[in-house]
């Protein structure tokens, strides 16, 4: 089979197509895919935490992005994508490069849509995640290490066997759809003071900036683990060069390469962007789990380490934080929650 797309030039280190249009989306652009995501997923609800509103002297609110199907918020931008593709695409199919809820994210578009769907995978990827993946019809290829060297083993394939390359952050539909979530907060709540938002690719941190970052006075804050700061780095810095250092534990944020488009959008309007250590995160997931039952990902507990390190900010706030996703590994899940030597 010849390739039908070849790489073009990429401003950041990834690898790109020609369907890959690197201009930001708009909060218009969130209003349409809203239109399309909304047609096939429920809202989900907005419920203040009594735990985190005694905790912080304030009002906090917990975006219920886990209920979602898949059990994460990117299934809003699997399915706010794959709607639209060409039918050109739709032979050999979808191919793309994941820790897990992306990948399960094109895996539920993929099947809704019925185009077929190879996701690559880093040798240890949370086995939960990956077994969710093949109940939805994906082919799961296992390469390397790292999220980084399956994305390449997935960028060649797509070079070299024609699949259409669904990057994790260099897709405007992805963004727009994700930021869906940010819509269906101002309609609930238009009166916010702060969001705060895990940062892995930026894609959610992207969407909303875009939605309650303009629609609303609320201050956006973006969150990542210490030890793996490569978008952080290159928010403040002003560069899109990647960083070796990548050893959190939290895979949803685990990313090396800082990616352009994303990266366009959080210079331009992210106002803040903490980092949090790893101990933060743990700790999170489990007073998540003790406090409110929700097995939360390490990724979404670097919101509320974030917010535990602005205490005194946020006293008498009113403050949302997504439970982005609930796919930990039970295995991870119990040395968190039963064991506190593991902290
Ligand atoms: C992907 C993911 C994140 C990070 O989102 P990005 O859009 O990649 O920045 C946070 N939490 C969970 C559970 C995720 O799956």
């Amino acid at each position: 089979m010849t390739a039908p797309y070849h790489p073009v030039e990429s401003p950041d280190e990834t690898t790109i197509f020609p369907y890959h249009d690197l201009t930001p989306p708009t909060t218009a652009d969130v209003y349409h895919a809203h239109q399309v995501v909304s047609r096939y997923l429920s809202q989900t609800p907005l419920v203040r935490s009594e735990f985190l509103s005694a905790e912080f002297g304030a009002d906090v609110y917990l975006k219920r992005e886990d209920i979602l199907p898949t059990g994460a918020f990117k299934v809003r931008g699997g399915i706010n994508l794959v709607s639209q593709l060409d039918d050109g695409f739709h032979d050999p199919g979808l191919i793309s490069a994941s820790t897990g809820n992306h990948g399960q994210s094109i895996a539920y578009a993929g099947r809704m849509f019925d185009i077929p769907v190879t996701i690559v995978v880093p040798e240890d990827a949370n086995p939960s995640k990956v077994t969710e993946m093949e109940r939805l019809g994906a082919a799961v290829r296992f390469h390397g290490d790292a999220f980084d060297d399956a994305r390449e083993h997935a960028e060649e394939l797509a070079a070299d066997e024609g699949y259409r390359y669904v990057h994790s952050a260099n897709e405007p539909a992805l963004v727009s759809g994700v930021g869906t979530a940010g819509l269906e907060i101002v309609e609930d709540l238009p009166d916010i003071d702060y969001l705060f938002c895990p940062v892995g690719g930026g894609s959610s941190a992207a969407g909303y900036c875009l939605t309650v970052g303009t629609l609303t006075e609320a201050t956006v804050i973006g969150a990542q683990s210490e030890a793996a700061p490569a978008m952080h780095r290159a928010w403040t810095e002003g560069h899109l060069a990647s960083h070796e250092q990548m050893e959190t534990s939290a895979e949803g944020i685990a990313t090396r390469v800082p990616f352009a488009l994303t990266m366009n959008v959080l210079r331009n309007q992210l106002p803040e962007f903490d980092l949090v250590s790893e101990h933060a995160i743990k700790e999170g997931v489990r007073d998540l789990f003790t406090e409110e039952r929700i097995p939360a990902e390490g990724a979404c507990a670097a919101s509320l380490a974030a917010m535990r390190q602005r205490q005194e900010e946020l006293r008498g706030q009113t403050v949302v934080f997504p439970i982005s996703g609930r796919n930990i590994s039970p295995a991870t899940l119990r040395s968190i929650v039963g064991n506190t030597n593991h902290l």
